[in-house]
């Protein structure tokens, strides 16, 4: 497949909402992460982003709207924690599940009885949709890699796969939104994001945070988000995570003598560590963290590292969400240096 390569101007966007609404695959811009859509309401359409991604069928897509009105056909039920968390957070990285209408296909909520919606920020998308349709839009890497925060991430995975791809520069948020479930009696995070737990709770009250955000599931366990059971955000290299404290952790990395290995750490560690490093961000800085994380995974790989020592972050506010991808990036390896001996 030839993939047209497209800016972000109006004329542009007019011919990606051509695209889409002849039912083809469009690799656009948001405010998260590069995302890859299709008319939500054209089954069809949605498929060809499975296979293109070749992410699992049971593991259902967000609907992307410009306009809050556009969700009353989408939804069978839109509560009143709906709006309020859509009054606050919206246009956002917020994403919201509701029990699903009719005329949801199937392909879009892998056969769930919800549909998860999203109001995203960002320009281009916003036109884009309004232009053609609500859009369901997975992010537009191969499934299991690190989610793509540049025009070259989407570029390396989706070009000869996408009809198009539309430059939107880098991501501003740079990890996937928040997904909260409204679907049930208290409300869940499922996924950490951009908008953080601690938000939440102060505009709804009460909320439960998925077992599986910070652990692996159980034996027999279902996830109540299909995404989180699936390995993810995975560079090639091997991902090991290093939980302790400074002294500790720059005493196990400077005993380290194999040369293929690199170290994923904080801006203020680097002059501490002997490996090579590469940067995140600075210590309590989350929001940092979050928009360099996908971009320092892919470097990675690209600078042929085989293994990836990480510093096992912190999880307050956006931090949740960097230490909620990078586990799973890591396969929940994670060695404790806690009272370690120092070498
Ligand atoms: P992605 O679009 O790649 O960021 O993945 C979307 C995430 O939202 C995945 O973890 C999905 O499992 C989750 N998701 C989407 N729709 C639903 C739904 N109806 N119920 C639960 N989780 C959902
Ligand atoms: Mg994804």
């Amino acid at each position: 497949m030839n993939t047209l390569m497209l800016s972000s101007d109006n004329e542009d966007i007019g011919k990606a909402a051509e695209i889409i609404k002849r039912g083809g695959i469009v690799a656009i811009p948001t405010e998260t992460v590069y995302g890859l859509a299709a008319d939500a309401l054209n089954g069809d359409a949605v498929r060809k982003i499975f296979k293109a991604k070749g992410r699992p069928m049971d593991n259902p897509l967000i609907v992307h709207i410009s306009d809050i009105s556009q969700i009353y056909s989408l939804v069978r039920e839109f509560p009143r924690k709906a709006e309020i968390l859509a009054e606050k957070f919206w246009p956002g990285p917020l994403t919201i599940i509701l029990p699903k209408s009719d005329i949801i296909p199937d392909e879009v909520s892998a056969g769930l009885d919800t549909v998860a919606i999203r109001f995203p920020s960002h320009k281009t998308a916003q036109k884009l949709i309004t232009l053609s349709s609500p859009l369901a839009a997975p992010s537009a890497n191969l499934s299991g890699s690190p989610s793509p925060t540049t025009l070259r991430h989407v570029y390396d995975d989706m070009n000869g796969r996408a009809d198009a791809i539309i430059d939107g520069g880098d991501c501003e948020v740079g990890v996937e939104s928040t997904v909260i479930t409204l679907a049930q009696d208290i409300p869940a995070l499922l996924r950490p994001g951009g908008i953080t737990a601690e938000q939440l709770r102060s505009a709804i009250g009460e909320i439960k945070v998925a077992n599986a955000v910070t652990q692996p599931l159980g034996d027999g366990e279902r996830a109540a988000s299909p995404g989180m059971k699936y390995k993810h955000y995975s560079p090639k290299a091997e991902v090991i995570l290093l939980d302790g404290e400074n002294d500790e952790f720059y005493g196990y990395i400077n005993g380290i003598k194999d040369r293929n290995a690199a170290v994923l750490c904080y801006t203020e560690d680097m002059e501490n560590i002997e490996l090579p490093c590469i940067p995140i961000g600075k210590k309590y800085d989350y929001s940092e963290q979050a928009h360099l994380l996908f971009a320092a995974l892919r470097k990675a790989d690209e600078m042929g590292f085989d293994t990836v020592y990480a510093r096992c972050p912190g999880k307050k506010g956006v931090g949740l969400a960097v230490y909620n991808r990078i586990i799973r990036a890591a396969g929940f390896n994670i060695i404790s240096l806690k009272g370690a001996e120092k070498k």
